[in-house]
């Protein structure tokens, strides 16, 4: 089971691993543990306990005050402060000892933006053609972007998947043998694909099939703990539209 960018979002972690449960042997995840949502210590001491392969992000560097917040948007740079004052000693302790990818794990690896640059967006065709030939093992998967899916590196020209926002919850993808393929499981906690369900996928490294899943959650609890925090009222709202 991969995960990508939970960001402190516990009501929809928690609704991914009941949808997933019994399907999947470990768990690993593409960074952004916390940020923007309220539950930035119950989500970090989940992951602690239960993800033994994560790759930091960019919300996980400015919650241990490694990212230089200037290059933050506003309701973002508020969460980061918030998310520094909220998590405990053990938590930073832990967010600061994340590794930056890329990880490799048997025959894939694990970037939060992208092989090249950990900050980097890889939203279009273009973008991923950009990094194609950087990419040297058969499957990276990635996050940063929010949105599920992914591409087939063809030398001659790069292929988006067919996954897209606010299809069947279920969708399955059988990687070709012998070409490369940057696939993004979603966001667990702030989808911006349209689509407020949160998303992961299952991947098989034997049959080299890909599961995507998109499940909803409880909106209205992640929300009002949002709201009761004292964060930006936009990081609430977004989340009902997938945004
Ligand atoms: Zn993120």
């Amino acid at each position: 089971m991969i995960l990508s960018d939970l960001h402190a979002n516990l009501e929809a972690l928690e609704a991914a691993l009941a949808d997933a449960d019994g399907r999947y042997d470990q768990i690993l995840c593409c960074g952004d543990v916390v940020g923007y949502g309220a539950d930035p210590n119950a989500v970090t001491e989940w992951v602690t306990g239960h993800v033994p392969t994560v790759v930091r992000g960019n919300h996980d560097k400015a919650a241990i005050g490694m990212a230089d917040l200037e290059d933050f948007n506003p309701v973002a740079r508020a969460s980061a402060y918030w998310t520094q004052e909220e998590l405990t000693a053990s938590n930073l302790d832990y967010i600061r000892h994340l590794p930056q990818g890329p990880v490799p794990v048997d025959g894939f690896q694990l970037v939060h933006g992208s092989p090249l640059d950990e900050d980097e967006y890889v939203v279009t065709p273009t973008d991923a053609w950009m990094v194609a030939p950087y990419v040297d093992v058969p499957v990276t998967f990635f996050g940063h972007t929010h949105l599920q899916g992914g591409f087939l590196l063809h030398r001659n020209g790069v292929r988006r998947l067919p996954v897209g926002p606010n299809g069947p919850a279920h969708y399955s993808v059988t990687l070709e043998p012998d070409q490369n393929y940057l696939v993004n499981p979603g966001s667990i906690g702030q989808p911006r694909d349209g689509d407020p369900r949160a998303a992961y996928l299952i991947y098989d490294p034997e049959t080299r099939v890909v599961d995507f899943y998109r499940v909803g959650y409880d909106i209205p609890a992640a929300q009002r703990k949002i709201v009761e925090a004292g964060l930006p009222d936009r990081l609430a709202l977004r989340l009902q539209y997938g945004q």
